[in-house]
């Protein structure tokens, strides 16, 4: 796949910022405080903005780069090489979905109040849609409501896993408005700023040993009579799997790309620590030919990943989610189990060192297990692709 001269040399000072600003900055997010890393990560921040990286996949009237979702992808590995990198872009999950939701389906009022921040970078989002009590791999099945009581929704439930919740300044909420509609016309998305009486932030759930904090947290929180607007929901009553929709289609290209910038990194920092460290006098670990096809098959496999996810990014932005429904389902279920093995054959050739949080290498085994689960677990992907390859062929009754 071509790319232009311009997008060529984007890349390559995105590269070189990596490199220069961002990886510098893992120790403090790896192993450091909050307190270390914060100021660290405002002055990148601010490098980001000036060197025109920033909100890259937002329009420039708003603030953003301007950048076409092939161009974001192309990006999104290059930042993907360090767990800050999307970050210090304000380009990071659920950010970016919650401003290109703004974009393209918020009011005049919830643009000027929610977006603009956004995309400024001065405040943080969330997005609350999976509940303890029920199998979110079915998400037209919850228990969370919003009753509209004169102007405002009265909202009552429990969610979790609502990833960067701890010090956002809202979250944007699926809750059922409409119990007799048809499963997909039964939710809505409604913002509900932190602040909001009846809105309580439970706790942070562990993930793999770390409770996090900040963006990099995910959080229970529970909703008791909770009152908003009207003027807070998000399109209209009952348009919620739909704008989620809409939503998720970009969010896989966004996410795979950025699991390919790991899969690039996981690989240098594997051949690296192949040719440095010596089993014996001169005998370095990379003689070994079981290293040797480890680094082989993780060099195939990231190459065909990348150019799944960027043709998949092809179909969506020529022709719409539905158009490349089964290009999307095959990448985030393939790109994730590349991403898994490519991760854990670096940690292997680390020996000890891939144990510790030396290098990003643990971080990456830990937290990036979730991607085989989360915005549809392999399983569904799977089941979708099989779906439509069967329709090729004959009708057949799939339901389990
Ligand atoms: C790190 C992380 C971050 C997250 N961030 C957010 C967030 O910001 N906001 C939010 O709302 N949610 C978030 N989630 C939740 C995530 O979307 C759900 O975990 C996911 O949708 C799966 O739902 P579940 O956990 O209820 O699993 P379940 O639905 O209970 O499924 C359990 C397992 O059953 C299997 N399975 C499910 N369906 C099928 C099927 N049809 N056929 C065969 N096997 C099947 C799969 O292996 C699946 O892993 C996050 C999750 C994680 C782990």
């Amino acid at each position: 796949m071509t790319i232009s001269s311009s997008l060529s040399d984007l890349l390559a000072t995105a590269r070189e910022f990596v490199d220069r600003e961002v990886i510098p900055l893992e120790p403090f997010f790896l192993t450091g405080s909050h307190e270390e890393l914060e100021p660290r990560v405002v002055e990148v921040r601010a490098i980001a903005k000036k060197m025109g990286m920033w909100a890259p996949a937002l329009p420039k009237e708003v603030g953003g780069a301007g950048m076409s979702l092939v161009e974001f992808a192309h990006l999104s590995e290059e930042l993907g090489r360090s767990p800050l990198g999307h970050f210090v872009c304000n380009a990071q999950a659920p950010d970016v979905g919650n401003m290109e939701l703004l974009l393209q389906f918020g009011s005049d009022e919830q643009r000027e109040r929610w977006l603009k921040p956004l995309v400024a970078g001065d405040i943080r989002s969330s997005f609350s849609m999976t509940e303890p009590g029920h199998a979110g791999s079915n998400p037209t099945w919850m228990s969370t409501t919003a009753v509209r009581d004169g102007k405002e929704y009265v909202i009552n439930g429990d969610k979790w896993f609502t990833s960067a919740a701890d010090g956002a300044a809202f979250t944007i909420v699926m809750a059922v408005t409409n119990p007799e509609g048809d499963r997909y016309r039964r939710a809505s998305q409604i913002i509900v700023p932190m602040e909001t009486p009846g809105f309580t932030r439970v706790r942070n759930t562990p993930v793999m040993g770390d409770t996090g904090s900040g963006w990099a947290s995910h959080s229970e929180v529970s909703f008791n009579d909770c009152r908003v607007p009207v003027s807070n929901l998000i399109g209209g009553e009952g348009d919620g799997f739909v704008l989620a929709q809409e939503r998720l289609g970009p969010g896989r290209i966004h996410h795979t790309m950025r699991w390919i910038g790991i899969c690039e990194r996981a690989l240098e920092l594997m051949c690296r620590y192949a040719i440095d460290r010596e089993l014996a006098p001169g005998r370095p670990l990379a003689t070994r030919q079981v290293v040797q096809h480890w680094i082989a098959d993780s060099r195939a496999e990231t190459n065909a990943a990348r150019l799944m996810v960027l043709d998949a990014a092809r179909k969506l932005e020529e022709g719409g989610s539905k158009a490349a429904r089964t290009e999307i389902s095959a990448i985030k279920f393939y790109v994730a189990n590349v991403l898994q093995r490519v991760v854990d054959r670096a940690v292997q050739v680390h020996g000890g060192m891939g144990m510790t949080d030396y290098t990003p290498l643990a971080f990456w085994y830990r937290h990036e297990r979730a991607g085989r689960i989360y915005d549809g677990a392999d399983e569904v992907h799977r089941n979708v692709v099989a779906r439509v390859e069967l329709a090729k062929h004959g009708s057949v009754d799939l339901r389990g």
